[in-house]
């Protein structure tokens, strides 16, 4: 007898090549079976999904921050997790080493969303903005000591190449993380894009030599000084090396760091996001990024599949993490993880943070979302109306 059924979806997963209606059985927690016909006998629970309802590898936010109350920009977890449709959040630095007990004391065992955090290089992580402040802001012994301490469950350690940090080190601050990374055997996650806009704009040719496979680069579509174009709005050719190394590009949107203009002129050049995440923050949600669904409603409207998009939101996410073997694919006898999500078709208007408009007519939307096989139905939205985007072409809105 499984424990839950979920009948009449149509399954897009093309980690595993599964596509078309198929039923979907859970039990203990795992899936027990992918099938185009379960009867409703053989379940506990029956879920009769509606017609057109997309199901998914369970979500995975790549880039958010949800150390809430030991951060002022730190979301509740289920927020931007089981109750927007989304199974896995990685939390991208949002704790150092003198913080970072929050996590596995206070936040983690009070939330349904799984948790998967990075340390940030600065030890009061982003308690206090900008992070790194002084000298003091790193201690090298104490975030090694805090990475072995916590090893298993810190997937890597996070360096923001922002100001006033490079004044203050110089390119010795991402060298100290990437030291840590390499000492402890875990990622680095390095943010491009100066918010301060202060920074030498060409760094990013230097950032980019340091890192390895497996290494993430987060806000690859930001307009800040130290993204990937050059002057001429080339991608600089260290970002084709990174690429050839292994490095994972993520698009995190978040407040200050994408952009449509320089999104299309990266993709133009053929060098493709592998992830898009959110940087979900309290004031990110309500005025720019607003939810994963959201960002998926981005990629579409930039002319990406629904294959791929679902690919740069599950099965990269959870390689970029090296949780594949667990996350990221509907397949027997993993972690049932699973999204149910609905593609609504109308007219609306999305932006990035600078205020570009993008036309969309297709809007994802989450239904349900299944962590560990508990079921959770997703909140109300961020906004008024709920979760679309705001409505109508944008020159209806242009005058306001
Ligand atoms: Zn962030």
């Amino acid at each position: 007898m499984y424990d839950l059924l979920l009948k009449g979806g149509t399954v897009v997963d093309p980690s595993t090549g599964l596509s078309g209606v198929q039923d979907i059985a859970v039990e203990q927690g795992k899936i027990a079976r992918i099938e185009a016909q379960v009867a409703p006998q053989e379940s506990r629970r029956v879920i009769e999904l509606p017609p057109g309802s997309v199901v998914t590898p369970g979500l995975i936010d790549l880039h958010a921050h949800v150390f809430e109350g030991f951060t002022r920009l730190g979301v509740h977890p289920d927020q931007g997790g089981v109750y927007a449709g989304v199974t896995t959040i990685v939390d991208a630095g949002s704790a150092g080493s003198a913080t970072f007990g929050g996590f596995p004391n206070y936040i983690i065992p009070q939330c349904h969303t799984e948790i998967i955090p990075f340390l940030h290089i600065c030890q009061t992580g982003l308690s206090t903005i900008p992070d790194i402040i002084a000298e003091g802001s790193i201690d090298l012994d104490a975030t090694l000591r805090a990475a072995n301490r916590y090893k298993g469950l810190i997937c890597g350690i996070k360096a923001r190449m922002v100001s006033p940090a490079l004044e203050i080190f110089g390119m010795e601050m991402p060298r100290l993380a990437r030291r840590a990374a390499r000492e402890i055997g875990i990622k680095l996650m390095v943010h491009i894009g100066d918010t301060e806009k202060r920074y030498d704009p060409t760094v990013i040719r230097r950032l980019l030599p340091m890192l390895e496979s497996g290494d993430i680069l987060t806000h690859y579509f930001t307009a800040n000084p130290g993204g990937v174009l050059d002057g001429n709005g080339r991608l600089v050719p260290e970002a084709w090396e990174a690429a050839r190394t292994g490095v994972w590009f993520d698009t995190a949107h978040g407040q200050g760091n994408f952009s449509f203009d320089i999104g299309r002129r990266i993709i133009d050049q053929g060098l493709l996001p592998h992830c898009i995440s959110t940087d979900l923050t309290i004031p990110g949600r309500l005025r720019t990024v607003h939810s994963m669904t959201e960002m998926m409603t981005r990629f579409l409207g930039l002319g990406f599949s629904l294959q791929q998009v679902v690919t740069m939101c599950t099965a990269n996410p959870a390689k970029a993490i090296g949780a594949e073997a667990r996350l990221g694919s509907l397949i027997v006898g993993r972690q049932a993880d699973i999204s149910v999500l609905k593609i609504v078709e109308g007219e609306w208007t999305v932006y990035d943070v600078l205020g570009a408009s993008l036309s969309v007519q297709q809007a994802v939307v989450p239904v349900l979302t299944i962590k560990r096989g508990e079921l959770f139905r997703p909140e109300w939205g961020p906004r008024p109306w709920g979760w679309e985007p705001d409505p109508g072409p944008a020159h209806f809105r242009a005058c306001c």
